[in-house]
């Protein structure tokens, strides 16, 4: 079975994560797809393994002895943004110019300027309704049928190949349950970037900050020299961060601050923000200047008038990368050596691998070939979801003769 046709099947499942929910994985239906999978990898001859918590695990044995043991990750849910119900992919021959989906929503080539690398290709789309699923069901299908062709061609010889599916990665939970004790691989991969090539290894170093504000209500008339309204206190802070430190500001290596959800009146208000900064020192210094606005303010308006809690969330992952980098010098390799040409950018954001880095198993993230994620115009040109089990099957092939 091909990798788009496997693409087409998976994507047919509604595994939208949940953010409110506090059980794993957030969503019941996300276990139908894990299961299936489960399944599907069994009959392949796979020793696979499904847990409590529904993360699929598999080994697939090497037949060339002891050699470094990699592994491939990709996550099954689907971000909560959009609907991922009823998806209903569609086959487009792409002729060039905007593509209108079935309900008028517009891929633009003004949007997304890639486009025009795939006049004459095969795109799938939604019909407009829903997200597509390509993140991460492309990484899904990429995986399985690497896996279907090595077991199925007993003369390929492979390392130990590991492979995880996880759920809830969209909601920031992907590695919360990850059995990395018992799992086995020394490093790997996941699959679950954008366009075809893209080989990530810098992502963030991420903070959230939650700010309580401690106000004096009292009725206006008489409020004279004793109201401390949080509101307008907290528009003091707000106004010290930096404007030009605020996503809509910044880009590549830029760093920002964002208040993310607020609420409350005069007596007391909370924010939420986030910290974002791929630089470790300027990550630092951007936590400490909140601190230290906080005490200049409360010295202005009174000790305890401000509270900053602040949490670190994840870490760049490129400090440890570094010291792996055989990891993206071979998925260089494998990329090339299948007629793609690897682009290395930094990730504004975070990854699962980022998390697994940290934890003892340098991950960093390869393209699934996908475009527009987590939004109706999600696409992926179908050829890429085949040149993607190329790069994985190269990438078996280099370790196992290290
Ligand atoms: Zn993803």
């Amino acid at each position: 079975m091909t990798a788009k046709e496997r693409f087409l099947r998976y994507v047919k499942y509604d595994t939208t994560s949940d953010e409110g929910s506090e059980t794993c994985p957030s969503t019941a239906k996300q276990l139908i797809l894990l299961k299936d999978l489960h399944s599907e990898l069994l009959s392949m001859g796979v020793d696979a393994e499904i847990d409590e918590n529904g993360y699929v695990y598999a080994k697939i044995p090497s037949n060339v002895g002891d050699k470094s043991k990699i592994c491939f990750i990709a996550h099954v849910d689907t971000s909560p943004a959009v609907s991922g119900k009823d998806v209903n992919p569609v086959l487009v021959d792409y002729k060039g110019g905007d593509v209108v989906l079935k309900n008028g929503v517009k891929i633009t080539e003004s949007d997304t300027p890639d486009l025009k690398k795939y006049v004459g290709k095969e795109l799938i789309v939604t019909d407009g309704s829903t997200l597509l699923g390509a993140d991460d069901k492309a990484g899904v299908a990429e995986i399985m049928t690497a896996v279907e062709i090595l077991v199925s061609n007993p003369q390929i010889k492979h390392g130990d190949v590991f492979i995880a599916f996880t759920p809830d990665e969209e909601i920031g939970r992907g590695t919360d349950k990850f059995n990395l004790k018992d799992f086995g691989a020394d490093f790997g991969y996941t699959v679950d970037g954008g366009a075809l090539g893209e080989i990530e290894y810098e992502n963030f170093n991420a903070a959230s900050l939650s700010l309580t504000v401690n106000g004096v209500s009292i009725h206006p008339g008489s409020a004279k020299n004793i109201m401390k309204n949080a509101v307008d206190l907290f528009c003091e802070f707000h106004a010290l961060l930096p404007e030009v430190m605020r996503p809509n500001a910044t880009e590549g290596y830029e760093g920002f601050y964002m208040a993310d959800e607020i609420s409350g009146s005069i007596e007391s208000l909370s924010c939420k923000y986030i910290i974002r900064n791929h630089d470790m020192r300027k990550f630092t210094a951007m936590k400490q200047y909140v601190l230290d606005t906080v005490e200049f303010l409360n010295k202005k308006h009174g000790e305890g008038v401000f509270i900053a809690q602040i949490k670190d969330s994840y870490y760049n992952m490129s400090e440890i990368i570094k010291n792996n980098f055989h990891l993206i010098d071979n998925a260089k390799y494998a990329m090339q050596s299948v007629g793609i040409e690897p682009i290395i950018i930094p990730i504004r954001g975070g990854t699962d691998g980022a998390r697994l880095s940290y934890e003892g198993l340098p991950c960093p993230n390869l393209s699934t070939g996908g475009y527009n994620f987590h939004g109706r115009r999600e696409f992926i040109p179908s050829f890429a979801l085949e040149k993607m089990v190329e790069v994985i099957l190269k990438l078996v092939d280099v370790y196992s003769k290290d």
